[in-house]
Formats: C-alpha cells, sequence, structure tokens
C-alpha cells in the first residue's frame, strides 16, 4: 500500500515553515530530501563503527568494510549488474563521467568520434570536450527538435569505425524529457564498437534499472538525487570494460604492488577507488536503496506519474504559460516560463516567499537554453513525498507571480 502520509514523516525536513509558510519542496532534480533512515544509518556509522575500510585488522574496520561492501551488493542489485566488483563508488555523476572520459585517454585518438546529444547536462558536456582536447577526437552532438526530441536518425549515418563513445542521458535534468535510450544503444551496437555511457542521474530516483538488459557499457549516477548523502554517486561499468581501462586517480587503495620501479593496479572495483572513500557515505546510499525498494518501483511510478500529469494540468490552465518538451514522453521535470517575464528567477524569488522550492536558470544546460533562445526556465521537480495539494499550492502561487511580475 502506497501511503503518502507514512512516507512524508520520514522526512522531517518537510514539516517545517519556510519565510511562515509550509515548505513545498519541488527541487528534486537538484537534490532529493533524505529519508530517516538514510539519516539513521549515517549517524549509526559515526556513532559505532567509524574507520577506515580494506587495511585494518581491527574490529570496527572490519565492520565497516562488510558494511560498505553490503551496500556494494545492494547497488549491484538495484541496478542488475552481473557482479558487486562492477560497482564503483565516485562522489556523484560528475566524477563517474571524469572517470571514464579520462581513463579513456589512452584508446581515443586523432579524429576519432565521441557522440552527446543536445539534451545533455554540463557533466555529460565537459568531460568529453576535455577528452577530445587531450586527443583531437570530435564531438558530434544528436540534434533535438522544438519539443525537445533527439533526431535519431542522424546515428544511421554518424555511427561507424571512428565512434568511440556514445554518452547520453537516460532522462533530461532540465526538460524531464526521457530519452530513447534503448534504440540509441541497439543502433550503437548494431553500426559500431563504440561504448556507450548512460547518464541515470534523473532516472535511477524514478525507474528500475536494468543494466544488463539496457547493455550499455557505462551507467552512471549520483546518490544525493535518490534520497542518499551529497557525495555518493555511482560508476557501473561491464566488467570486461572496466578491465581494460586505465586508472584515474593514483594512491592508496588501487594498487597491488607500488615500488619506485613502477606500480602494479589492484583488481576490480578498487582499481578504480583511490583514497579513503565516502564509507558512512556509501553504506547510507545502500539504505536509500532499501528506502525505494521498500516502496517498490510500480508505486513510485505510478505516484510520480501521477504527480507530473496533474502538475502539467494546473499549469497549462495558466494563460501565458509555455511548459518546454510538453509533448515529449517526461517524468519528474515540468520546466516552463510565463510569457513577459524574462529573468525566470524573478518567478522563482516570489514562489520562495510562498514557501515554495524550485529551481530557476539554465540548468547546468546552456545549451538547451541557447536552443530555446531564453536565459533559463522555472523548474518543479518532484520525489515521493510531494502530494497532489502541493501542485494546487505551486499553480496558485505561480498564478500570483504572474500578477506581480506580468
Ligand atoms: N547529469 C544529470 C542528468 C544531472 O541531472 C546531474 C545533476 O543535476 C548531473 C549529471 C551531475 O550530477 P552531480 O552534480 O551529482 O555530479
Amino acid at each position: 500500500m502506497f501511503d503518502i502520509n507514512n512516507i512524508r514523516s520520514q522526512f522531517p525536513i518537510l514539516n517545517q515553515q519556510v519565510n511562515g509558510k509550509p515548505l513545498v519542496y519541488l527541487d528534486n532534480a537538484a537534490t532529493s530530501q533524505k529519508p530517516l533512515s538514510v539519516i539513521k544509518t549515517w549517524e549509526k556509522y559515526y556513532e559505532t563503527i567509524n574507520a577506515n575500510v580494506h587495511r585494518g585488522i581491527h574490529t570496527l574496520s572490519q565492520l565497516a568494510t562488510e558494511e560498505m561492501e553490503l551496500a556494494r551488493q545492494k547497488i549491484q542489485k538495484f541496478i542488475n549488474a552481473k557482479h558487486d566488483y562492477e560497482i564503483i563508488f565516485t562522489k556523484g555523476t560528475t566524477e563517474s563521467i571524469n572517470l571514464v572520459a579520462y581513463a579513456l585517454t589512452n584508446q581515443i585518438k586523432k579524429d576519432d568520434e565521441i557522440i552527446i546529444s543536445y539534451l545533455e547536462h554540463h557533466s555529460n558536456i565537459v568531460p568529453w570536450q576535455m577528452l577530445c582536447e587531450r586527443t583531437g577526437a570530435k564531438l558530434r552532438v544528436i540534434p533535438m527538435d522544438e519539443n525537445g526530441i533527439l533526431q535519431t536518425d542522424v546515428l544511421d549515418f554518424w555511427l561507424g569505425e571512428k565512434t568511440k563513445m556514445v554518452a547520453v542521458n537516460q532522462v533530461s535534468n532540465a526538460l524531464g524529457i526521457v530519452n530513447p535510450i534503448e534504440e540509441i544503444i541497439a543502433k550503437t551496437r548494431k553500426l559500431s564498437n563504440a561504448y556507450v555511457l548512460i547518464d541515470g542521474a534523473q532516472s535511477a530516483p524514478h525507474f528500475k534499472i536494468d543494466v544488463q538488459k539496457m547493455d550499455c557499457d557505462f551507467f552512471v549516477f549520483s546518490g544525493h538525487k535518490m534520497y542518499a548523502p551529497m557525495g555518493t554517486g555511482i560508476l557501473y561499468g561491464k566488467e570486461s570494460v572496466l578491465e581494460n581501462l586505465h586508472p584515474f586517480h593514483g594512491g592508496g587503495e588501487m594498487i597491488d604492488k607500488c615500488s619506485f620501479d613502477g606500480t602494479t593496479y589492484a583488481g576490480l572495483p578498487f582499481k578504480f577507488e583511490a583514497g579513503t572513500p565516502n564509507v558512512g557515505g556509501n553504506i547510507a546510499l545502500g539504505a536509500a536503496v532499501d528506502f525505494i525498494e521498500k516502496i517498490g518501483h510500480d508505486n513510485l511510478q505510478i505516484h510520480e506519474n501521477e504527480l507530473l500529469n496533474y502538475a502539467q494540468k494546473k499549469l497549462l490552465e495558466i494563460e501565458g504559460l509555455y511548459i518546454y518538451g510538453e509533448k515529449a514522453n517526461r517524468t519528474g521535470v515540468v520546466s516552463f516560463n510565463l510569457n513577459g517575464v524574462g529573468i525566470a528567477s524573478d518567478t522563482g524569488m516570489i514562489l520562495d516567499k510562498m514557501g515554495i522550492a524550485v529551481r530557476t536558470g539554465h540548468h547546468c544546460t546552456q545549451p538547451i537554453m541557447d536552443f530555446f533562445n531564453i536565459a533559463g526556465t522555472v523548474r518543479a521537480s518532484f520525489a515521493v513525498y510531494n502530494t497532489l495539494e502541493e501542485i494546487d499550492i505551486l499553480a496558485e502561487g505561480v498564478k500570483k507571480a504572474q500578477r506581480m511580475l506580468v
């Protein structure tokens, strides 16, 4: 049974007034709030077993190691990876993508091609541009139409021997558009030997992920957008692919043998986990996985679809409000502007005065904003604890902002 009151009671932060009004938190695509089970897991780690992992023979170190490795196994199951050592702990999607882009450097040469899409977060643009700078490779960008739908036909012409990487997000953070990754992966497999990286920062909090069925080489996501602490994230990589990759960071934990004559690297996953990890955060990420699985993906999606459809309906009742990507298949996000309001943050500031937290601006997707010839949008994004009543409050707030600004 999906019991929204019970779910909300697990998020103490929601039960407060902001600017004299009950908080309506609709900035979940930026970061989600954390349930008590995650907060308590993190606290318990520091209260009872804090120690450095993997190298200690003392009891606390062993307990901390066991808990962190248990979390790794939970994440393995969560995305249906074949092996737990295919799960690399990072500090977020950004670090995961940078890791892959850097580690691939010696496999890329001049005039090779990296394909991304128009709908990417800067995190899935800049690391590839930097890789191109290092190697002389070229970046190609799958175009989109005015509805934000990717024009994947170009892949029939672009994919080939030169293509070394296709990196796209499953869900766009700026517009909430669900991209046709099944089609993109199928075409890539058929027409090239390129790697496929899926940025799941906005899909892992909402969808059931199955990396084996998806048949991607890499799947990356952030813990903090799916109810886990900040500073946690995952790089999934297929075993054979990770084995072939040069390490990213050098340091402790990632070596097999280190001497001044040279160093050999540890096996997976440690080869990519140099230095002391975020042990408490990683263990709490395991608790976030438990939280999502207890609710169940079906329940999650039914509720979140209802929120999205209702938000879209209520907002479109407002004359002069334009939703970007309205006609595309979307999840979790409504991105809009009001006619006559040049600066989205003006709307955001008025909403904030009413206790409503939304994000305004370019959402780290400046190319999308340039495409629509705007500086930014107002973005409301949803999580499992949001309610239809909160969407009513948002709609009333937007109407008030419109009265004040237009
Ligand atoms: N990719 C997408 C689609 C995102 O939404 C985000 C964050 O908003 C990122 C990458 C970067 O995530 P992080 O800042 O957690 O590294």
